[in-house]
């Protein structure tokens, strides 16, 4: 009687598990029929409509960006250590040089398309990271290093370019110093929960003068000049420009924010 009940049981469930395969097989094969459409306009979406954006002219913000720097005033900017006015020098040809501290935006930013154009110094002074330095921090936290590397060795992750002692760029693209380079850079900001763990990493991909340098790189933690990356938890933060003692100088910076 034991025996006959077992069977029936084993007998039930092989069944089952039949019914179950041959029906997953049945939904396949709808499926596959679903996905391969036969007429063009089958594989056509019309919405949403992406909004228009009208692009700018030699590097000039598009209509949607956010103007940080177009060469008339600091009204973005104030000095990062005591928020006082910026003491960076105006150039005549719309640019501004580096001079009496890092600055930062007055805005607070999170996920954010960027693009700034840079020039190391015409006098070439100092060597390794004492020659045109600067550098661009995300949220005050994650730099993207700005050096004049022309014929100047230093580290790899601190060269121009890198994601500071984090990530190697995978090119030198410099142009010849004193002249104008170009960054455009997508960074997502990273996400923490409300205990302070971060629950996604930051990521950054940088052109470097249309050459990409960075990959979709994913950031560790803030750039430390010395010891390894942190991770604390922020929100919304300025973007911060450095003032590495070195006139390095600015020109056409605008922000498209992907939040
Ligand atoms: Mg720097």
């Amino acid at each position: 009687m034991k025996n006959t009940v077992v069977c029936l049981f084993i007998s039930l469930f092989l069944f089952s598990c039949n019914q179950k395969k041959e029906g997953n097989e049945v939904k396949k094969s709808v499926q596959e029929k679903k996905q391969e459409p036969t007429k063009p306009k089958e594989t056509e979406i019309w919405k949403p409509i992406p909004p228009t954006v009208t692009p700018g002219t030699n590097n000039s913000a598009p209509s949607d960006a956010i103007v940080l720097f177009d060469g008339n005033n600091f009204d973005e900017w104030i000095t990062a250590k005591d928020s006082t006015h910026v003491k960076w020098v105006l150039n005549k040809d719309g640019s501004a040089t580096v001079k009496h501290g890092t600055i930062q935006s007055k805005r607070n930013f999170a996920s954010m398309q960027l693009h700034l154009e840079w020039k190391s110094p015409e006098e070439i002074k100092g060597d390794g990271q004492n020659r045109g330095n600067s550098g661009l921090f995300f949220q005050k936290k994650y730099e993207v290093q700005i050096l004049d590397n022309n014929n100047n060795a230093t580290y790899s992750n601190g060269q121009v370019g890198a994601i500071y002692k984090q990530s190697i760029p995978l090119a030198k693209a410099s142009v010849v110093t004193g002249k104008w380079n170009t960054y455009d850079i997508i960074y997502h900001a990273p996400e923490f929960d409300q205990n302070g763990g971060k629950t996604k990493s930051g990521t950054i991909t940088v052109l470097h003068n249309g050459i990409l340098v960075q990959d979709h790189y994913e950031i560790k933690g803030s750039t430390e000049y010395i010891g390894y990356p942190k991770n604390q938890a922020h929100g919304k933060a300025p973007l911060l420009l450095q003032d590495h003692n070195c006139a390095v100088s600015y020109r056409n910076i605008w922000v498209r924010e992907l939040n």
